[in-house]
């Protein structure tokens, strides 16, 4: 599915996939991503209101990039995560014939983070700037075109954790802290609408509360409960408990959500490696299982596809 194309097709089949929105019976479909020019970052255009990215499951670690030195940096990659992202891309199409965006960072963490600002991205190696403002302009524009299909879109980022408790954690920007308020508390306090779900969270089609769309029955987390998942936040595990590790979402999932507005909502999924990222049966049934709670999110939260 992925080969390198002369930038004149790949900018065609950008053009392709932008043109081809749900009310055309005749638009063509993209079947296939294309590397960019630098063969590090990898894109495919869709035609369903959904963007797929990995930004932590590139190997790559050419001999001409300086490792990423900063302090505090991370340099492990999510190992398995990008044959998972094209899973779900690929059993999300089987479900609904449409295709979902697709986004994938295949260097090495240790040489380039797809999920921090440039400066941490890079680790300060100039060479590296012009591939991060092209991974984040790629993501930008996916996020817009997605939305251009039905109005509204989710993007959807998939990393690994290595956390003591296996759980899939799934990041809206609220903080583990914040998560242990109580429902009240929670709406209240506004969490919800300063979050990277802000634009579902004030127009959901579905009618459900701040609340629910976080850990309530029509959540994701529930979802994914309901597949044979454990996750968090959900209604079986609302919130992380003093002590336990928890991703609430970074740098990709502030910028390419909808809190600073926007059309497009954002989720972080971190996922545990046994019996989700592990084996090839595994990652394959862990797919089939997302995206089944993807459709059916679509569905409730933003009526798509409209009947
Ligand atoms: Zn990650």
């Amino acid at each position: 599915m992925t080969k390198r194309m002369p930038s004149l097709l790949a900018a065609l089949a950008l053009l392709v996939g932008a043109c081809s929105g749900g009310n055309s019976p005749a638009a063509p479909v993209v079947t296939s991503s294309a590397l960019d020019t630098t063969g590090f970052l990898e894109y495919g255009a869709g035609t369903a209101p959904l963007v797929i990215v990995a930004p932590h499951g590139g190997s790559l670690k050419p001999l001409n990039l300086p490792d990423r030195n900063c302090s505090g940096c991370e340099y492990l990659a999510d190992a398995n995560t990008e044959d998972l992202a094209r899973l779900v891309v690929a059993a999300f199409e089987r479900r609904t014939g449409k295709r979902p965006f697709l986004a994938l960072n295949h260097l090495h963490r240790s040489k380039f983070d797809g999920n921090r600002d440039q400066a941490e991205a890079t680790g300060g190696n100039v060479i590296l700037n012009g591939v991060w403002l092209g991974w984040q302009t790629t993501l930008d524009s996916a996020a817009v075109r997605a939305a251009r299909v039905a109005g509204r879109a989710l993007y959807v980022e998939l990393h690994g954790h290595a956390h003591a408790v296996p759980r899939i954690e799934i990041g809206y920007l609220a903080t583990a802290a914040q998560l242990r308020m109580s429902d009240a508390a929670l709406t209240a306090a506004g969490v919800m609408r300063s979050s990277s779900i802000t634009r579902l969270v004030s127009d959901t089609r579905s009618g459900a509360s701040d609340v629910a769309l976080l850990r309530g029955a029509p959540s994701l987390g529930a979802l994914l409960v309901a597949a044979g998942y454990p996750a968090v936040p959900s209604p079986s595990d609302p919130a992380p408990k003093e002590g336990e590790d928890y991703f609430n979402g970074g740098y990709n999932t502030v910028r390419h959500g909808s809190l600073g507005g926007g059309m497009t909502d954002a989720v972080q999924l971190e996922c545990n490696y046994a019996g989700v990222r592990d084996t090839a049966e595994n990652r394959a049934m862990f797919a089939e299982a997302l995206s089944g709670a993807l459709v059916e999110y679509f569905k409730k939260q933003y009526a798509w596809p409209s009947a």
